[in-house]
């Protein structure tokens, strides 16, 4: 692979549990594996889903003000969204924070699954990779929950605010999501998938 820091190409070998590979030029770290294995990540996608799934199922927060109290939920948010006439803003919630997530979670776990109970590489890994690194960049949780509280800080002055399950849920959906990706590493993954990868090479003529 080329280095992201220098262009050097690099060969990386298959690394050991905790193990890691820097650049041979540059020192930047190419690819590093989890102390935990997969493990750990297909456990943290699994918990994430089903905190997603809470989130949407219970209420986000609860504001009050003058003796008005209005309820908000994550399933409800793009409808007001809607009503305040930002069409787009309820579309990038929906996009960004549940539908991209969610695909790039399952697909994740689509290749996890296989490799981590030690059965032949799927044809679909390497496509699957290739989609999963796209949807890394489009997958804007962390951007969506530095917003949330960014609001809360100002709300917070003119009415009373309760967070819901849905919020907690959200949060820990947002951290598990996080930890998975962390521990989503790609190299044992491609290393694993080699076989279908190599023939490609050779039809297309290259060395090796
Ligand atoms: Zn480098």
């Amino acid at each position: 692979m080329a280095c992201q820091m220098c262009d050097v190409l690099v060969e990386i070998p298959e690394l050991g549990a905790g193990e890691q590979a820097e650049c041979t030029a540059c020192g930047a770290v190419l690819s590093a594996r989890s102390t935990f294995g997969t493990g750990l990540s297909l456990a943290c996608a699994l918990a994430s889903l089903f905190m997603l799934a809470l989130a949407y199922v219970y209420p986000f927060l609860t504001l009050e003000s003058r003796g008005l109290t209005h309820k908000l939920s994550l399933v409800t948010l793009p409808d007001t969204m809607l009503e305040f006439g930002r069409p787009e803003i309820a579309v990038s919630i929906v996009l960004l924070t549940l539908v991209f997530p969610t695909i790039l979670t399952l697909l994740n776990m689509s290749v996890l699954i296989p490799f981590h109970f030690g059965m032949k590489a799927p044809g679909y890994v390497i496509p699957v990779l290739r989609w999963s690194h796209h949807l890394t960049h489009w997958s804007m949780v962390d951007v969506f929950v530095i917003g949330v509280l960014a609001s809360l800080t100002k709300i917070i002055s003119l009415a009373d605010i309760t967070l819901g399950i849905g919020f907690w849920s959200y949060m820990a959906f947002a951290l598990l999501g996080l930890v998975s990706l962390w521990h989503f590493d790609r190299s044992p993954l491609w290393h694993w998938a080699k076989p279908h990868r190599r023939h490609g090479e050779h039809k297309a003529g290259a060395p090796g």
